[in-house]
């Protein structure tokens, strides 16, 4: 689809919440506000169906079998390994199928346990979910290796003098988030892997968690010039279960398999096994077949309605949101995390309001039928040491979310907060 204007892309999102059956309904009376999309996003009829027609048309094991059903599911099943590589613009070779970021994050470094040695060193910053944030810790243990953060100043920016002073020939690994699935920071990670690569001499494996990226903006492996970008289909509209690792081959060659079985050997013996090419090394057992090629026709229907359209209209609703809560916070005693500038902000907010536990906050805003989590949001490091708080609030938007619905959400947050105050619950 061609690019659209600002009104022409509020009218064409409007509409498009017809294809989420789930959108329809009402929750405690009211209709249904989702903004729980930074845990997962909702589901198209187009992908539900796909699910239902593998299974009742030609559910069957791929790689294997030479009859119709296995080379139609097969067929199918490859096709998005395609598909995917050029939603990213990858080679084939390059995409893994794995059930999610968490997955693709272990498959990364438990790949990487024979290379990395004692001594050597491991960058990730302290606004990483847990699972690109344990994993490394657990590598570091493993290997002796030295795990170093990237601070997070108070704007909630990455600080990006102290992260070249981390930089050095140790250097094996440097982790990083795309987009802080806390703060909605938006880190320049272009710009950090062009200094990473050229201040270790090209000799650190450079590795994206593209969990909340991958669904809000064209991404180009290519141009970023990552060594791996790791994402989950299911914060994309896609099912869950089923996520992709992106290795440049050059990356891909450097990492070992670490899960052994079926479809991942070439020749067994009794005493000694080869391995299959990659990418299918990584890949043992049978996959989530179902889930894999309904990602396929998440792919399509997000490719149809166009990165770039969806990446604008983000910022639509973000601008809209960042202009309202000025008021909230200024009058209501609320605090909002993260960047405020559009460039550096996706649609992700936390926040907290003074004398309300979080927890308090997604009850009372479930029963007005807004969907939001509270927590640490898998992130106790950023919660607890730089956010300074047990817990935040976050909403997080996605194409289906409309400026009407962020009218609600402030009224109904302004009500939250004035029913506290005056010991009055409102249900
Ligand atoms: N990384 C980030 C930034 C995330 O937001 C999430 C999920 O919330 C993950 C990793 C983990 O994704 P998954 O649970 O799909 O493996």
């Amino acid at each position: 689809m061609k690019q659209l204007s600002n009104q022409e892309l509020i009218k064409y999102f409007k509409k498009i919440r017809k294809d989420f059956p789930i959108l329809k309904q009402k929750v405690h009376g009211k209709k249904l506000v989702y903004v729980d999309n930074g845990a997962t996003a909702q589901k198209p009829q187009v992908m539900i169906d796909s699910i239902s027609d593998y299974y009742s048309k030609y559910n069957s094991n791929v790689h294997r079998g030479l009859h119709t059903l296995s080379e139609k599911a097969t067929s199918e099943y490859e096709k998005v390994r395609t598909k995917t590589a050029n939603f990213i613009n990858a080679k084939e070779e390059e995409i893994i199928f794995t059930s999610g970021t968490t997955a693709g994050l272990n498959l990364i470094a438990n790949g990487l346990l024979d290379k990395i040695k004692k001594d050597d060193e491991i960058i990730i910053s302290e606004m990483e979910h847990h699972a690109n944030l344990v994993t490394w810790q657990q590598l570091a243990l493993k290997t002796g290796a030295k795990l170093k953060y990237v601070k997070v100043l108070q704007n909630g920016e990455l600080d990006f003098k102290q992260a070249e002073s981390l930089l050095n020939k140790k250097t094996k690994i440097l982790a990083i988030t795309h987009i802080s699935n806390v703060l909605g920071t938006i880190n320049p990670i272009k710009k950090i892997i062009e200094i990473v690569k050229r201040k270790t001499n090209h000799k650190c494996l450079t590795i994206i968690d593209g969990a909340q990226s991958i669904g809000h903006m064209p991404i180009d492996v290519k141009k970023l010039d990552c060594d791996f970008f790791v994402f989950s289909a299911h914060k994309m509209c896609g099912p869950t279960g089923i996520g992709i690792v992106y290795g440049k081959y050059s990356a891909l060659e450097k990492i070992t398999p670490s899960i052994y079985g079926g479809d991942m050997i070439l020749e067994v013996e009794f005493e000694k096994s080869s391995f299959n090419k990659i990418p299918f090394c990584f890949e043992a057992g049978t996959p989530n077949i179902a889930d894999t090629i309904a990602f396929g026709t998440v792919i399509d229907y997000l490719s149809n309605i166009g990165m770039k359209n969806i990446e604008h209209y983000d910022k639509i609703l973000t601008k809209y949101f960042l202009d309202e809560i000025k008021d909230l916070e200024k009058n209501y005693g609320f605090h909002f995390y993260g960047p405020k500038a559009i460039s550096k902000k996706s649609a992700v907010f936390s926040f907290t309001i003074d004398g309300v536990h979080s927890h308090d906050i997604s009850t009372i805003l479930d029963k007005f039928g807004i969907a939001v989590r509270g927590g640490h949001h898998c992130a106790m490091p950023l919660t607890n040491s730089v956010m300074k708080v047990v817990a935040s609030s976050r909403i997080s938007f996605y194409f289906y979310n409309t400026i009407s619905e962020i009218d609600y959400i402030i009224n109904c947050l302004k009500k939250v907060k004035s029913e506290f105050d005056k010991g009055e619950f409102l249900f």
